[in-house]
């Protein structure tokens, strides 16, 4: 019988890694196939890489697991992350935890609506130019549409144009830039082969009507009328830790969200923070992560100064935590359809529509930047991140097994981990027990 579906399974990161599969697999049923694409026992073949990229010669594994404890708009999601640097998986539980206790996050995003350039040149007067394409806004957007006829038939489609005449970056004297957009629902796709084919196809009428000539015809990736919003409220007394009250830790976190506002140098840290949960889904879901970062980060300079996309405040009692960003996602293109252990993920993840993933995406990124705004406004990060980065360390001196967890426990203990202290630290614990006449675990 299929297990009740929470995202609130408390104890789940002290089971072995099996016994984690095995809830899971049970509670969203996953088939032997898609248990086995998680585990890596199946996945992607070689054979499917190989029509995928280039010159492929095998496959790369990332470690894969699950973002615990997400409530968004009062439902629970179980998030796959495939992510290679420790505590991100822990702290994004361990925010959506506390979140939780606030009523979970709320999210809405905008209609999945792309933003296609084309570049025109030798145009003569831009304003003449500009004008002559705003009059043939129906004629261009029939035109593309004719491209790609079963946009419209699901609903999407080109709906509007911009046009966009830019100051010439080389001075006065030379030629402004004259930029059509193409505004493109592409409903369940990221849409990147979508908008090209239409931005492409309609360039000859585009020459023919300013009597310029067309160079790019490109999606582009600043995706700022698909943004995605989350938020979550949590009473600043339930924020009491470290021998802290509630209200100590509240103020670390708005002076966090307060420098990240008024520097680039924090706010690229700060934003670094979101992005790992937010591409640790991307990866798992089978996103362009690429296409995301390039979206955030370029939305993040939006008004001439880099900003952080997720901002902190005190309101009412509470700790308002918000994000906005531009989250051009997929549930069909790219690997997303062949890659199987995408497909699993998205099982697990249960969402239905782009849209929808973007939500959990957001809320995801909001929470990664709590618990780093939550430790670095009080007791600092390095206590719980060394203490997951030792296990790394002591796998990297060479320990294996039951010994992983011993040198990481004594490395923390010694409050020194390096590699070299866990190296000596394996070798005298190995002494110590083969003296002892105890099985080398
Ligand atoms: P695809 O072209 O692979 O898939 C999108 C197609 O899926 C649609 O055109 C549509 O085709 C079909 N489709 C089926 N169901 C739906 C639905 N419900 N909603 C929408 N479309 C549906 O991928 P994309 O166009 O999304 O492009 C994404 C890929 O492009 C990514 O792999 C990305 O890496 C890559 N890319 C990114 C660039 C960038 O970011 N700058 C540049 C170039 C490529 P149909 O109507 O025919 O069924």
């Amino acid at each position: 019988m299929a297990e009740l579906i929470t995202s609130r399974l408390s104890g789940f990161h002290k089971l072995p890694m099996a016994d984690r599969l095995g809830t899971v697999s049970r509670m969203f049923r996953l088939t032997l196939e898609e248990s086995n694409a998680m585990n890596g026992v199946g996945g992607l073949s070689n054979d499917t890489a190989n029509t995928m990229i280039e010159n492929a010669i095998g496959v790369f594994k990332l470690p894969l697991g699950l973002g615990l404890n997400l409530q968004i708009n009062g439902r629970d999601y179980v998030v796959p992350m495939a992510v290679e640097e420790p505590s991100v998986i822990a702290a994004v539980s361990f925010a959506a935890k506390i979140a939780r206790e606030g009523g979970g996050f709320t999210a809405e995003a905008d209609d999945p609506i792309m933003i296609g350039q084309v570049q025109v040149t030798s145009f003569g007067d831009p304003t003449q130019a500009a004008s002559k394409l705003v009059a043939h806004k129906e004629q261009l957007l029939a035109l593309a549409n004719s491209f790609h006829p079963s946009m419209i038939q699901r609903g999407g489609g080109a709906r509007d144009i911009e046009v966009r005449v830019l100051p010439a970056p080389e001075g006065p004297k030379g030629e402004p830039i004259l930029v059509l957009h193409l505004l493109i629902d592409t409903q369940d796709a990221m849409g990147a082969n979508l908008i090209n084919t239409m931005c492409e196809g309609v360039a000859p009428l585009v020459e023919q009507i300013t009597g310029g000539k067309v160079f790019l015809r490109i999606l582009s990736n600043l995706a700022d009328r698909r943004l995605a919003r989350a938020t979550c409220r949590i009473p600043v007394a339930s924020l009491a830790d470290f021998d802290l009250t509630g209200e100590t830790i509240a103020e670390g976190i708005v002076q966090a969200s307060r420098f990240a506002s008024a520097d680039p140098y924090r706010a690229a840290t700060h934003n670094k923070g979101v992005m790992n949960g937010i591409d640790s889904v991307a990866i798992a879901t089978g996103q362009d992560w690429r296409a995301i970062e390039a979206g955030a980060h370029a939305f993040a300079c939006r008004d001439g100064q880099y900003r952080p996309l997720s901002t902190w405040r005190l309101e009412e009692g509470h700790l308002v935590g918000r994000i906005e960003l531009p989250l051009a996602l997929g549930m069909v293109g790219g690997p997303i359809k062949i890659h199987p252990q995408v497909q699993a993920a998205l099982k697990i993840l249960r969402v239905t529509s782009a849209r929808e993933l973007s939500l959990v995406m957001a809320a995801v990124g909001l929470a990664q930047n709590f618990a780093a705004v939550r430790a670095l406004g009080s007791v600092g990060i390095q206590k719980g991140h060394m203490a997951l980065h030792a296990r790394c360390v002591a796998v990297t001196a060479g320990a294996r097994g039951l010994w992983v967890e011993k040198v990481a426990n004594a490395l923390v203990t010694a409050g020194h981990v390096k590699v070299e202290k866990a190296k000596e630290l394996l070798a005298s614990m190995m002494r110590d027990e083969a003296l002892a006449g105890q099985p080398v675990p």
